[in-house]
């Protein structure tokens, strides 16, 4: 299947849609407040298109009128331990690269403000962020001089003084257009020299390859990899000089910094770059429905016994692509923001995690194998004895040895 559509990042004309995904909810963090709104949410197709010139990989039906990012778009983790030590190892990690002290940070995408604040606090610098998810009342305790957000999308011209940094981390896969977005934050301001510019994005290779259904969701149009991230910033005039797989190998992170034009890229290095390629394509499909059938016979075993545990994007993206997932009776999440709302689509209600002990499940699968043992601790707390398995798009299949009531996998 060829796709009318060109590459957003390289423009090639070549580009194939290889697998579609009916009735996707359009938006996955956003606070519902019944199960009514929740259940009648609009729900759209994803058409996944692969480009063999950058290996980039992007929903070619994606309507961008279709998402809201609002103060109700409860996408923030930081609510979790494992994330903020992340978090906080990732802002060290920067300043003493960057040699951040007392200088000015733009991050686009700041989401809630958190990273942005330690930016701020950590390295005793300025920050301006930009993000419509942003929500003042939330807005961290420092000094107000030192940390200015602007509760919208990122517009040239926002920013009036010399940038230091350039910080874009889990917002360009929301991005359509992603040329045409990085040319404009690396030009900010317009008229003082670029920035450098420090990007992570899920690793879309590790998507693709081992079919993470949990990962593949509306608002992310846009799927990297190694190659095509580095395609993607040489032709604003950027070369990527170092990107590496971090949090579990789940995203890419890169740093890219300005060069002069018609500075040529060097093709060694470009080869070695990871990429999406055609093997991992025409695999895609079959992997898609082994993941099916196996998520779907573990449910199945354990219906209605089943609660999910994590209620963002991948708790989404699982009710919306595994069988038998409306059996799911309820929905765990620990970010007080998000109890006592539904999820788009499937309905299901998020609860706090005491709702373990009023209402015992046979089986807790953890959406995100990054949290598995901060949630296993919670449940030894509670004093729950449940079996729990992490989902995973590199082990798509629940292990025997966590899943006590597992049988084997059928070949077929
Ligand atoms: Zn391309």
């Amino acid at each position: 299947m060829t796709t009318s559509r060109a590459c957003p990042v390289c423009k090639c004309a070549d580009t194939r849609v290889f697998h579609r995904i009916e009735r996707v909810p359009v938006s996955s963090c956003v606070n519902l407040d019944s199960p009514g709104e929740a259940l009648k949410f609009p729900q759209r197709t994803m058409s996944l298109a692969w480009c063999p010139d950058c290996t980039f990989v992007f929903n070619s039906s994606f309507d961008e009128t279709m998402v809201r990012y609002g103060s109700d778009y409860e996408e923030t983790q930081s609510f979790s331990p494992t994330f903020r030590a992340f978090h906080e190892s990732l802002c060290d990690e920067l300043v003493a690269r960057y040699g951040l002290r007392g200088g000015t940070v733009v991050e686009v995408g700041c989401g809630k403000g958190d990273f942005l604040d330690l930016l701020v606090r950590r390295g005793g610098n300025r920050g301006i962020g930009f993000d419509p998810a942003y929500d003042p009342e939330r807005r961290p305790a420092v000094n107000p001089s030192d940390l200015t957000v602007f509760p919208e999308r990122y517009a040239p011209g926002r920013v009036a003084t010399p940038v230091d940094l350039v910080v874009c981390k889990m917002t360009l896969e929301h991005i359509p257009a992603p040329a045409t977005f990085v040319r404009e934050i690396t030009h900010a301001p317009a008229t003082a020299a670029p920035a450098p510019v420090f990007v992570m994005v899920p690793d879309g290779r590790r998507v693709v390859r081992s079919c993470a259904i949990e990962d593949i969701y509306y608002e992310h149009c846009s799927y990297f990899s190694e190659r095509s991230l580095a395609a993607l910033f040489e032709r604003a005039g950027y070369r990527v000089d170092d990107v590496k797989a971090v949090y579990r190998g789940q995203y890419l992170a890169a740093h890219a910094n300005p060069v002069p034009a018609g500075t040529r890229q060097d093709d060694d290095r470009d080869r070695s770059l990871q990429r999406i390629d055609a093997a991992d394509i025409d695999r895609f499909r079959s992997r898609w429905l082994d993941t099916r059938r196996t998520w779907g016979e573990l449910l199945d075993r354990y219906a209605p016994g089943v609660v999910l545990w994590g209620a963002g994007s991948k708790a989404v993206a699982f009710l919306a692509g595994i069988p038998g997932a409306d059996s799911i009776r309820y929905v765990v999440d620990i970010n007080p923001y998000r109890q006592g709302h539904f999820l788009p689509g499937s309905g299901k209600e998020i609860v706090g995690p005491e709702r373990l002990k009023d209402d015992p499940p046979d089986l807790v699968v953890v959406m995100n194998p990054v949290y598995e043992e901060e949630v296993r601790a919670t449940v030894s707390v509670l004093g729950v004895d449940v079996p729990i398995v992490p989902m995973s798009g590199s082990a798509r299949s629940p292990s025997t040895a966590d899943d006590p009531r597992a049988v084997p996998v059928r070949d077929e």
